[in-house]
């Protein structure tokens, strides 16, 4: 069986490695000329996507993979703060949290060195048709057609793939623009180091804006201790933060912004929102060049509106399928799971078990219960920022906050 997989991101990238691990034929296409050209966020891989991996991977580069990540349980609880930065709770203790948080270019060279010859790059699809006898085919840019037995779409939110089984786009802006961006640990004055500590976290404001700081540290908080494995792009202590805001021309705009002028950007966008300069040293003191923006998309958070075409030679998965805000830091852990779960299915149609038909409408099935959840989540966070855009949320987060501050500063004192 010849299997095309259109996207080499995370979960194409997982699907070649577990079928080449499986000696079927694929070739996965991905439009980037280097691998390399991907955000500079950070994935936080739960246990359910790290067992998934180890299902896809060779035991080596399960290895690389945790040799490069910094583990969760090593963290103290996230916090919460105000616009001002004072703390107004903490989130759950996360001392048994299997959880792990890996850059994600250091999680897509590694998973490309798992597809390895496999991996196409710099080749990007433009349409997807049939032959005469009912194959999917694959016509490139540059002109070319190729044909084989299944197509995956793991082209991401605005998947061609995804978009002609459906006959349309399958998911919408979900109403919010996000800027991530990096800022060393050691960039920032002692008073700030301190007051965020080893931690991640998330600030709150009226008017839609919130920022999250996540902390990443794979050399302190590294999940193995095996220092020759290590392959991670970040190598001290990193805060690598989301900042947020309702979409508006006013926020569009910034989006065609680069460097040290996106910078200046979000931080006008944050103090014309009442931020103050403390809450923002993040911001301030982040590398320019690490800064992008990126628009929340969602799908459907009904498992039944996902992947909604009939059961054939042609699928999807990942983004292309589930588009999830990364407001509940599931969308890759979605897209390999995801990808474990097309193999098991595939691997009864090797059998000669099952037909093709059958195992990739089971795979679209689980896909669906799966998309819906982690939207289900996602979604939460995103009307919760929402909200506070509103004059009556705006007004209870400007009223609120003040006093969860006080309680919060009362009970330590206590
Ligand atoms: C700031 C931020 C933080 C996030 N944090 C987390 C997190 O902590 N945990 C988590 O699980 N998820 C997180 N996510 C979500 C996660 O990045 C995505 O859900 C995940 O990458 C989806 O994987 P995918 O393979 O479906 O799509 P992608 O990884 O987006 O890959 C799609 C690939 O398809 C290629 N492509 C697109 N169109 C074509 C074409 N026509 N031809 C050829 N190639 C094409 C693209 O170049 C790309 O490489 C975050 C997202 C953002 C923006």
């Amino acid at each position: 069986m010849r299997i095309i997989i259109v996207g080499g991101g995370i979960g194409g990238l997982a699907l070649a490695a577990g079928l080449r691990r499986h000696q079927f034929e694929v070739s996965v296409f991905d439009r980037d000329h280097d691998i390399a050209e991907t955000a500079g966020y950070h994935i936080t891989l739960d246990g359910r996507a790290q067992a998934a991996l180890r299902e896809l991977v060779a035991p080596e580069i399960f290895e690389r993979l945790l040799g490069s990540a910094s583990a969760l349980r090593l963290r103290p609880a996230d916090a919460l703060w105000d616009r001002h930065g004072r703390l107004l709770g903490y989130g759950p203790n996360l001392s048994d949290s299997p959880s792990v948080d890996i850059d994600r270019i250091t999680l897509r060279t590694i998973l490309a060195d798992a597809a390895a010859a496999d991996l196409r790059l710099g080749r990007a699809v433009t349409d997807i048709g049939r032959t005469a006898d009912g194959k999917p085919t694959a016509a490139f840019a540059d002109g070319s057609v190729q044909e084989c037995d299944l197509l995956v779409g793991a082209d991401g939110t605005h998947s061609v793939v995804a978009r002609h089984l459906a006959g349309g786009p399958t998911n919408e802006p979900a109403g919010i623009v996000g800027f991530s961006g990096r800022t060393a640990a050691e960039d920032l004055g002692v008073s700030e180091r301190q007051r965020l500590g080893p931690r991640s976290g998330m600030a709150i404001g009226p008017r839609g804006a919130a920022l999250y700081i996540g902390y990443l540290d794979p050399v302190g908080n590294a999940v193995l201790d095996a220092p020759a494995r290590r392959e991670a792009i970040t190598t001290g202590p990193t805060y690598i933060w989301g900042a947020m805001f309702p979409e508006s021309a006013a926020i569009e705009s910034m989006r065609g912004t680069r460097g040290a002028a996106l910078r200046s950007a979000l931080l006008t966008g944050f103090r014309r929102r009442g931020w103050s300069e403390r809450s923002l040293e993040v911001l301030t003191r982040a590398d320019p060049d690490s800064i992008a923006a990126f628009r929340f998309n969602a799908a459907s958070t009904r498992s039944q509106d996902l992947a909604p075409w009939p059961a054939g030679p042609v699928t999807a998965l990942g983004d292309a399928v589930h588009a999830t805000p990364p407001t509940a830091g599931m969308g890759a852990g979605a897209a390999i799971r995801d990808a474990a779960s097309l193999v098991t299915h595939l691997l009864e149609v090797a059998a000669g078990t099952t037909a093709l038909t059958v195992a990739v409408s089971g795979f679209e099935a689980d896909m669906r219960v799966r998309g819906s959840e982690i939207l289900t989540q996602a979604m939460k966070t995103v009307r919760w920022i929402r909200a506070t855009d509103t004059p009556l949320g705006a007004a209870l987060t400007a009223t609120t906050t003040p006093l969860l501050a006080a309680t919060n500063r009362l009970r330590r004192r206590s």
